[in-house]
This record gives C-alpha cells, structure tokens and sequence, in this order.
C-alpha cells in the first residue's frame, strides 16, 4: 500500500484538483514544492513522456512514489497548438492571460467553431527506477469561445466551453469539473488500478 506520494507539479490550481480528487484516498499527498523540488525540463515530445521525466524527477529527489500530471489545450483548428507548450505557449514566464490572449489572437480569422479538447496523461511511478510505471489518459472535448466568461479553474478554463452544459469550465462548480475534467478521467482510470500497488 502507498501512505505518502509526492505530486510532481508545482501549479496551484493542478495540485489543488489532485489533491481533492485524491482526497478519498488513503494517503498522504505531499507537493514537490515541500521537498524543493525545482520543476525538470520538458524535452519530451508527447504527454506521457513528459508526465514520466516529472515523476521520475520528483520521485529521485524526495525519495517517495511520484504522481505526475501531463496535461494541455490541443485546439484542431491549430493543429493541436498549444499543447505540450500550453503552459508556457505565450513564452517561458507567461500568465494565463498572455496564453488566453497568444490562443485568441491566432484564432481569430479561422472559422467558427474552434473544437478543442483538454488532455492528461497521469502516471505513477513507485520509485524513481520504476520498469512498470502506472499510465492513464484521458480527453475532455469542448470549443473555444472568444469572450472569457467565468472565475473558476484556472489556465484557458475562462475560454473552453461545452456546448452540452452552455458553460465554460470556469464556469463550472470546482466539485463538477472535478467529476468530468480530462485529469479526473484519467485519475479514476488509474485509481482502479491504484489498490493492487
Ligand atoms: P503542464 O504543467 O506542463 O502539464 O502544463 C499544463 C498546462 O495546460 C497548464 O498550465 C494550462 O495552461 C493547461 N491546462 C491543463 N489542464 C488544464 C485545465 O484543467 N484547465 C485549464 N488549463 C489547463
């Protein structure tokens, strides 16, 4: 059984979704920031390469099993632009606002509607060497909207609407986003693998 994890991530807003969607689990989450565990350099070229290189990272540095969370905005209309560079799509140290600001102008002249979907890949590594690490993924399908509605989540939430719910995710209660988001799919698919650990 695992009783202390680290969370390889240093956003606010991720950590404060895993460790509410984790909160039924028994364990103690730790952030990486508690160990001062600087964030490692994302040279893959997919989500789950870069969701291992940050567990593997957190997971050397402070000695406990790792969970790590890959995730972005991919956007068809911009051949899946932002990303794996959706953190930092508007420049190394850029705000939400600069990245909402770079993905609205670029799509500004492209043809309505701007389909989009939100994806996680969330692995578990038991310790840094870890041959078989736990692997999930998961999309959250929506459109782009042009005008930011909402004050909730964070990242590009003010502008990632559903069409089913006529709501952006920053719209949305915490509690709901957390039953349909991208990261809760895939942390529940992992979960059910979580216990045989
Ligand atoms: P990462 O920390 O390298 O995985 O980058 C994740 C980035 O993707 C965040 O900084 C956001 O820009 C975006 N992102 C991922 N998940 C969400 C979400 O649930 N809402 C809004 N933006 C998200």
């Amino acid at each position: 059984m695992l009783e202390r994890i680290v969370l390889a991530s240093s956003n606010a807003g991720k950590l404060r979704e895993l460790r509410e969607l984790l909160a039924a689990q028994a364990v103690d989450v730790v952030g990486q920031d508690a160990f001062a565990i600087d964030g490692v350099e994302e040279t893959g070229a997919t989500f789950i390469e870069n969701a291992l290189l940050k567990a593997r990272h957190a997971s050397r540095r402070s000695g406990l099993p790792a969970l790590a969370d890959d995730s972005g905005l991919v956007v068809d209309a911009l051949h899946g632009a932002p990303g794996l560079y959706s953190a930092r799509y508007a420049g190394p140290n850029a705000s939400d606002a600069d990245n909402n600001r770079r993905l609205i102008a670029a799509l500004h002249d492209l043809p309505k509607p701007w389909t989009a979907r939100y994806h996680a890949c969330i692995v578990l590594l038991r310790h840094a060497e870890d041959p078989c690490p736990l692997i999930a993924e998961a999309d959250w399908e929506g459109e782009i909207q042009a005008n930011a509605a909402g004050a909730g989540g964070f990242g590009y939430d003010p502008h990632f609407y559903l069409p089913a719910l006529q709501m952006t995710a920053a719209q949305m209660p915490g509690a709901q986003k957390n039953r349909c988001s991208h990261r809760a799919l895939a942390l529940q698919s992992l979960l059910q693998r979580w216990p045989r650990l």
